[in-house]
């Protein structure tokens, strides 16, 4: 259970930080809302999911750690898993994720004014982001929240990436290093390693489609 207090000064200052977010994202019609603790994200995305839904994931530490991922796999949905089927059959799974109805997944950083950031290798979590699935729930702890894009940019290229491809046991410099190669170049500069996990950017602003992207914020650190 979270320590979380709002009599503490720095836990309402943490919530006036998730308040000013949720209406910068709601301004970018995303259907927008915060919860204190990760039981509480799991209930939240269960309301969400009608039993038997088609649903995919991006690979994500943040639904893991909320018990998302375990829910996923309950037997209640129809879950394209990638972590059930062949190495070989993936590329047909991710195409089918497009017809989903729904795609869970976190975000590298959430801005305050109401962006998502997200940077892929192989792209398929950021093009069912963008398009495809009825509906996207984005699920991320306050430490992935930043001020604006330039912050994400630095957030992703001085922890998110470089952790990210230690946990994936990725042959980059970041993984030796802790910070890309590129740190000092434009938005896509970056390495050239055969393994590179930053191939796309994606930023989501202002949605044409109103609350297709559903963002559940939590008062708690979770992935990376
Ligand atoms: S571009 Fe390369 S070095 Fe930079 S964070 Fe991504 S994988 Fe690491």
């Amino acid at each position: 259970m979270s320590d979380y207090s709002v009599h503490e000064p720095m836990h309402a200052h943490l919530e006036m930080k998730l308040e000013r977010t949720v209406k910068a994202l709601q301004a970018n019609r995303m259907d927008a809302c915060w919860v204190r603790t990760k039981e509480e994200a799991l209930a939240k995305v269960r309301e969400m999911l009608p039993k038997g839904a088609v649903i995919a994931s991006g690979g994500s530490m943040t639904l893991d750690e909320c018990g998302i991922t375990a829910l996923l796999r309950s037997g209640d949905y129809d879950y394209l898993d990638r972590a059930a089927v062949k190495p070989e059959d993936i590329p047909a799974l991710y195409r089918k994720s497009f017809g989903a109805d729904f795609y869970l997944m976190s975000s590298n950083a959430v801005t305050e004014q109401g962006e998502l950031y997200n940077v892929d290798g192989n792209g398929n979590r950021v093009a069912a982001l963008i398009y495809g699935p009825d509906a996207v729930i984005v699920v991320a702890g306050a430490n992935k929240i930043v001020p604006d894009i330039p912050a994400a940019i630095k957030r992703v290229r001085c922890l998110a990436a470089p952790v990210n491809a230690m946990r994936l046991h990725q042959d980059t410099p970041c993984t030796k290093t802790g910070i890309c190669a590129g740190i000092k170049g434009e938005l896509a500069a970056g390495c050239k390693a055969n393994q590179r996990i930053c191939c796309s950017y994606v930023v989501s602003g202002f949605q044409r489609q109103p609350k297709r992207i559903r963002v559940i914020l939590v008062a708690e650190n979770l992935g990376y």
